[in-house]
């Protein structure tokens, strides 16, 4: 079976993770031989290919949005099934379902982005606000973009980016990305000083940051 990545650590044990995209990698201590990497990789061959089979049945939310009536969308960690209605407006409404009008369905990208880019710029500003407040920072504008690979970024004037797919994260996920970028007011790299600010931020983070990884590339409309 192939390996697609090992990756050495500190760590005391060998553990297997199949990813999304259903590649195997190893998360191995430094002192294991590939002998014993590929042995164990041999003897979960059976839990290998049960969860590429669960990720590959999952991967239909990897395909291009149709906006097809009982498709899923994400909001807030959670999948909601589309709905068509006859109401006009709002044009995309959620309340259990994502209620899409009828008359919008030939523009449903549109209108979600537009959906999603509102949500994203309510939940962040509201983050923004909590944390300035407590923490004296000084955020110039907030701007919500379309990036795909980008969850936010901060630039060298103060300004905050944050791609409207953000709001399909769930909401502590969306914190950390949030204290992420404020955290880069403060130190502008990711060296170990940054991510020191973000631990006295929000201490959990590395668990949202993991959900991230795992999770990110499936909250998207493309
Ligand atoms: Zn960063």
């Amino acid at each position: 079976m192939k390996i697609d990545q090992i990756i050495r650590s500190n760590r005391r044990s060998i553990r297997l993770e199949i990813h999304p995209d259903g590649r195997l990698v190893v998360r191995a201590p430094h002192t294991a031989t590939a002998a014993q990497i590929h042995a164990l990789v041999a003897r979960k061959a059976d839990w290998i290919a049960k969860s590429r089979a669960k990720v590959a049945s999952r991967s239909g939310d990897l395909k291009p949005k149709a906006f097809t009536p009982g498709e899923r969308f994400w909001y807030l960690g959670e999948q909601y099934p589309l709905q068509l209605t006859g109401r006009q407006r709002p044009p995309l409404d959620l309340d259990g379902a994502f209620l899409l009008s009828r008359a919008a369905q030939s523009r449903a990208k549109e209108v979600f982005i537009a959906w999603y880019r509102e949500e994203t710029r309510e939940i962040t500003q509201n983050f923004i606000d909590s944390y300035s407040r407590q923490h004296g920072f000084k955020v110039n504008a907030v701007r919500i973009t379309s990036a795909r690979t980008r969850w936010g970024s901060c630039s060298g004037r103060n300004n905050l980016n944050f791609t409207y797919r953000l709001s399909m994260a769930p909401l502590e996920v969306i914190e950390y990305v949030v204290v992420h970028e404020l955290a880069h007011l403060k130190v502008r790299n990711h060296s170990k000083d940054f991510w020191r600010v973000v631990a006295q931020l929000k201490p959990d983070y590395q668990t949202n940051r993991q959900w991230l990884k795992q999770n990110g590339m499936r909250l998207t409309l493309e």
